[in-house]
């Protein structure tokens, strides 16, 4: 079961489609990378045996936008916390600019900042995005 949310550039018609997964929440973060196909599956695996298992994990398909150079990209979101000073969270960086100032969001905050005009389209800079259509399936 999925959900999709398309948001379309109302200066330069650039579209994109992006998916939601539910229902992850009773499935653990190693299944969750499975089921993804995660090329982040190894690099998890290896800090749950050195490390154990995460005292907080929280793991979700999201939308990252870079503040730098305003590329939009769909990603999983995942932070594993075992000591206060110590965790790992993903996505890091831009795949784009390698800028490190990076916003995640989730569907209805991502739904938030399209309807407040505060994600930029990648293409034209414009404030102009809007969704475009939504679908739901199963
Ligand atoms: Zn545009
Ligand atoms: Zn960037």
């Amino acid at each position: 079961m999925g959900k999709g949310t398309s948001i379309t550039c109302q200066d330069c018609l650039w579209t994109r489609h992006f998916y939601f997964g539910v229902g992850f929440s009773d499935c653990s973060l190693e299944s969750y990378l499975e089921a993804r196909e995660s090329p982040l599956l190894p690099v998890v695996k290896d800090l749950i045996v050195k490390h154990g298992k995460g005292k907080e994990e929280v793991y979700d398909d999201a939308v990252a936008t870079c503040r730098e150079c305003a590329a939009i990209w769909e990603t999983e979101f995942i932070y594993v916390m075992w000591e206060d000073a110590f965790h790992y969270s993903y996505p890091d960086q831009c795949p784009t600019c390698v800028s490190k100032q990076l916003e995640v969001l989730d569907e209805s905050l991502f739904e938030s900042m399209v309807k407040e005009q505060r994600l930029v389209c990648p293409l034209c800079k414009s404030h102009q995005l809007k969704i475009s259509s939504r679908m739901l399936w199963d």
